[in-house]
C-alpha cells in the first residue's frame, strides 16, 4: 500500500470494481493513482472459474453492455452470459399480460443474465492484468476509519493483524448497503421496510427457457424468473420470490419437493414444470437512500448510496450509471486541474444522480406497490394497463427502452 492515492475506493464488489475498471484506460495518461480496498479475500489470479448450480445472478440491462464494451471486458464477460430475448409480465389470476421482444425493439437482447461471481471475477482479473502500476488491489483488508483533513481523507486500514494509514484526495464508499462507515461518519439516510423478504434460488425447468424472463405478480408478492446458463443438461433459471415476513421461514424450511409444489402452484406452468431447486437464500427488503451522497473528498456509490427492491432488477444498473457519471466527473477534474474532491464538482454529480435515482426508485417502488395491492379496482386497472401495453407498440418501446437502460450515459473515457 502506498502512503497516498488520488482515488481510494472502499469495497471491491460489483460497483467498486466497476469504477476502477472505468478509470483504468485513462489512469496512466492522467497519472491517476487508484486503490481498491476489499474486506473479502479474492480468488487467486489464474484460478479456474467454477460455475456452480447455486450461483446468484444479476440481470444487466442492454445499456450496461456499452459500459463493458468501452472498458474492454465485454468479450470475456460474454463467455457466461444468457441473453434475455423476451420479457413476459403477467398478473396471476387476472387477464392482463404484456410481452416485450428483442427483435421487435431491434436489439440482439433486452438484457443479459450474469452470475455475480463471474462478473466479479472478470472485473477483478481485468484490474489485476491491466491495472499494474495504476490500480492497487488491497485485499483482504478493511477500512476501519476515515478522517477528513486538508486535501482529502486520512484512511485507516486493517489487514490481518496489522494497521496502516494512507491519504486520499477522493474516497469513494462502495462498501454496500450495510456500510458501517456511513454510520460512523453520521451520514443520514432514509429507510423504509417493505415487510417482505426476497427468497433467491436457482431452479430447473423441464423445457428450454427460450431466453424468456418472467415478471409475475401474485397475491403474496411479485416473482421474477430469469433465464440462466444451463448446467449440464438442466435448464436453469434464477428465481426471485418476494414473500411476506410472516411466510419466509415456512417457505425456506419446506422440503425441496414441497417447495417445488408450492412454487408451481404460485407461478403456474407458463415456464414449464419445476423439477429441481438449489440452495435457498433470503434478504429482507428495504428501500434505503443516503440523504447526503457527497461531501468534500467523499462520494457514496452503489448500495451504500441506495438499495432498492430487487424485483425490477434495477439496483446494479442504476449504480453502474452512477459509476459512469462519477468516472466522467473525475476525468473532467483531472483535465481541468481541479482537486478530485472539489465539492462543487461532486455536488453537480450528485444532482444529476438524484434525478436518475428518483425516477428509477419511483418506477420499481410504485410497480411493486401497485402489483402488491389486492384491491379489485387496482387489479382491474393494472390488468387493463398490461393489455393496453401489450397492443401498443409505442408504449412497449418506451417501457423496453427504460427496462433496457437505453438512456445510459455513454462512457466517453
Ligand atoms: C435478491 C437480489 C437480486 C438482485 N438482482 C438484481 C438484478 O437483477 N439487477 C440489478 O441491476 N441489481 C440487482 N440487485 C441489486 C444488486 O445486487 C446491488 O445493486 C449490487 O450488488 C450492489 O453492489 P455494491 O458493490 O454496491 O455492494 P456490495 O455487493 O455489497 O459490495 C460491497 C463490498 O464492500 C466490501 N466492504 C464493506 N465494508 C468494507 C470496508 N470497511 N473495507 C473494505 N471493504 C468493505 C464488502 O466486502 C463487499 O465486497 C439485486 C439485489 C438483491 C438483494
Amino acid at each position: 500500500m502506498a502512503p497516498t492515492y488520488d482515488l481510494l475506493i472502499i469495497g471491491g464488489g460489483m460497483v467498486g470494481a466497476s469504477l476502477a475498471t472505468a478509470l483504468l484506460p485513462v489512469a496512466d495518461s492522467l497519472g491517476l493513482s487508484i486503490a481498491v480496498i476489499e474486506a473479502q479475500a479474492m480468488p487467486s489470479p489464474g484460478e479456474p472459474y467454477q460455475p456452480s448450480y447455486d450461483a446468484r445472478t444479476t440481470a444487466l440491462s442492454f445499456g450496461a453492455r456499452s459500459f463493458y464494451e468501452r472498458t474492454g471486458v465485454w468479450q470475456r464477460l460474454a463467455e457466461h452470459l444468457t441473453p434475455i430475448e423476451h420479457i413476459h409480465v403477467s398478473d396471476k389470476g387476472h387477464f392482463g399480460a404484456a410481452r416485450l421482444h428483442a427483435k421487435e425493439e431491434g436489439v440482439p437482447a433486452l438484457g443479459y443474465v450474469v452470475e455475480n461471481h463471474w462478473l466479479g471475477r472478470v472485473l477483478l482479473d481485468h484490474l489485476r492484468d491491466k491495472g499494474q502500476g495504476a490500480v492497487d488491489l488491497i485485499c483482504p483488508a478493511e477500512v476501519m476509519s476515515l478522517t477528513h483533513q486538508a486535501g482529502g481523507y486520512k484512511v485507516e486500514v486493517q489487514s490481518g493483524g496489522d494497521r496502516y494509514e494512507c491519504q486520499a484526495q477522493l474516497v469513494v464508499m462502495a462498501d454496500g448497503g450495510r456500510s458501517e462507515l456511513r454510520n460512523t461518519l453520521g451520514i443520514p439516510y432514509s429507510q423504509e421496510s417493505y415487510q417482505q423478504y426476497a427468497l433467491v434460488s436457482n431452479v430447473s425447468i423441464d423445457r428450454p427457457h427460450g431466453g424468456v424472463a418472467y415478471e409475475r405478480f401474485t397475491a403474496t408478492g411479485p416473482m421474477a424468473l430469469l433465464p440462466s446458463e444451463p448446467q449440464g443438461y438442466e435448464q436453469r433459471c434464477g428465481l426471485i420470490w418476494t414473500l411476506p415476513e410472516a411466510s419466509i421461514d415456512r417457505v425456506l424450511n419446506l422440503s425441496d419437493r414441497a417447495f417445488l409444489q408450492e412454487l408451481q402452484e404460485t407461478f403456474g406452468y407458463r415456464a414449464g414444470r419445476f423439477i429441481r431447486v438449489g440452495e435457498r437464500y433470503h434478504y429482507p427488503l428495504k428501500l434505503t437512500v443516503a440523504q447526503e451522497q457527497v461531501r468534500t473528498g467523499l462520494v457514496m456509490l452503489g448500495n451504500a448510496a441506495h438499495s432498492l427492491h430487487p424485483i425490477a432488477g434495477q439496483g446494479y444498473n442504476l449504480a453502474l450509471r452512477g459509476v459512469t457519471d462519477l468516472a466522467e466527473t473525475i476525468l473532467a477534474s483531472c483535465r481541468q486541474q481541479r482537486a478530485l474532491g472539489d465539492l462543487e464538482a461532486l455536488q453537480a454529480f450528485e444532482q444529476k444522480r438524484r434525478q436518475d435515482q428518483f425516477r428509477t426508485i419511483a418506477f420499481s417502488d410504485k410497480t411493486m406497490k401497485l402489483f402488491s395491492n389486492s384491491n379489485s379496482i387496482s387489479a382491474l386497472g393494472r390488468d387493463l394497463g398490461l393489455q393496453l401495453l401489450d397492443v401498443s407498440p409505442l408504449l412497449k418501446t418506451l417501457l423496453a427502452r427504460s427496462a433496457m437502460g437505453l438512456d445510459y450515459p455513454a462512457l466517453r473515457i
